[in-house]
């Protein structure tokens, strides 16, 4: 994997990270396919879309359906149908969501399946051996994930675990190769909770490891929105520049403005998929309901400046029938119009990024975005 940094305008930095599975540009928002699966679109729906990179998660498809089967099949790509670029998250977010999690050692955490309460245990060597099995081309470290809020001494020994995590992480990869023949990049991850000074020692740990890339965790758990700007910008301007930076788990369309403003290059968050499946639409005029009552006869597309396949063939009146019916394909056009939506986010930031026109383009957009001037027409 090469990243390489083409223009900066200020903090906000539009580059390119080329893998053996294509090139992405960023600012990058990539989708979220958990289970080796984006939800509710084809991957030929997301070739068309202009998706570059999607997300597979480490913890889920060692579960299910085992890492012995995606070998079986060729890795993860071809297991999913997938020739683009793919990240695997490392699963330590969501060993540490789990009700059942058993217990974490300096070692490595015991988990019980979601699946069917088998018993696990996860090392950061382990965690890079099923990575390597899937074959993705960009891989995560292990790293414990602390909710919020976190006591600071709490913070400071989880910081300390996850540094050594993801020096042990960096050992596995040096000494292992890909199954595949396509090279694996690997991200540290820069944890800490809310505190600048554990974020900032954790950052300048990290970058001394030289990983391939860099991610923040940790954040978008449920911090005051102003606490994870500041740690991200205070995180991008210790961590190399040379490297992409990566904010784990966010988020709304302003976030990820803020976020690319203070030097971050890659996204990833369930929200534009999980909300189309719940009916709720982004558009570059704020969101919209299309359960809402005054959408019932309502012509309009759901984005009229947006070209995606949603937009150009169907009106809100029929998409909003669509989810009263139950209908299937709700789903589908929700999940084509919002990926279309962040991913025209993310180009148009990069656009401006490379105009030098980037701050007053974010300030406009967000005037816009937080405008309420969805009103139905008949
Ligand atoms: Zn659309």
């Amino acid at each position: 994997m090469m990243f390489s940094l083409l223009h900066t305008c200020r903090k906000a930095r539009a580059g390119e990270i080329t893998t053996d599975h294509g090139s992405v540009p960023t600012p990058v928002f990539m989708p979220v396919g958990t289970q080796g699966a984006v939800k509710a679109i084809e991957p030929r729906e997301l070739e068309e879309l202009g998706a570059q990179i999607v997300l597979g998660n480490t913890y889920h498809l060692f579960l299910r359906p085992g890492t012995d089967v995606v070998r079986a099949c060729g890795g993860l790509h071809r297991f999913s149908g997938w020739n683009r670029a793919i990240l695997t998250d490392s699963g330590g977010f969501q060993v540490f969501s789990l009700q059942d999690l058993r217990g974490i050692t300096d070692d490595g955490v015991e988990f019980k399946s979601h699946v069917d309460g088998s018993t696990h245990f996860f090392t950061p060597e382990h965690v890079v051996d099923i990575q390597r099995a899937l074959g993705s081309d960009i891989m995560m470290v292990l790293d414990e994930c602390l909710p919020y809020p976190a006591a600071e001494g709490e913070a400071l020994l989880s910081s300390r675990r996850t540094l050594a995590w993801a020096g042990r992480s960096r050992e596995r990869a040096d000494r292992t190769s890909p199954y595949y023949g396509s090279s694996q990049a690997l991200f540290g991850i820069v944890q800490g909770s809310v505190y600048p000074g554990i974020r900032q020692s954790s950052a300048e740990e990290l970058a001394g490891m030289d990983f391939d890339g860099y991610a923040i965790g940790g954040l978008s758990v449920g911090e005051p929105t102003e606490s994870m700007y500041r740690i991200a910008e205070i995180c991008t301007e210790i961590l190399p520049v040379e490297k992409p930076r990566y904010l784990m788990g966010v988020g709304t369309p302003e976030n990820i403005l803020e976020a690319i403003e203070r030097g971050i290059d890659m996204f990833d968050c369930v929200l534009p998929t999980r909300n189309g499946r719940n009916a709720l639409f982004f558009t570059r005029r704020g969101k919209l309901n299309i359960r809402n009552a005054a959408h019932a006869a309502d012509s309009l597309p759901i984005d009229s400046e947006c070209d995606c396949y949603t937009c150009r063939n169907f009106s809100r009146a029929y998409i909003r029938h669509l989810f009263k019916a139950g209908e299937v394909l709700g789903l589908q056009l929700a999940t084509i119009h919002n990926l279309s939506f962040y991913f025209w986010l993310c180009r148009e930031a990069r656009r401006a990024i490379l105009a030098d026109e980037f701050e007053t383009w974010k300030a406009e957009t967000l005037v816009e975005l937080s405008s309420a001037m969805n009103q139905p027409q008949s």
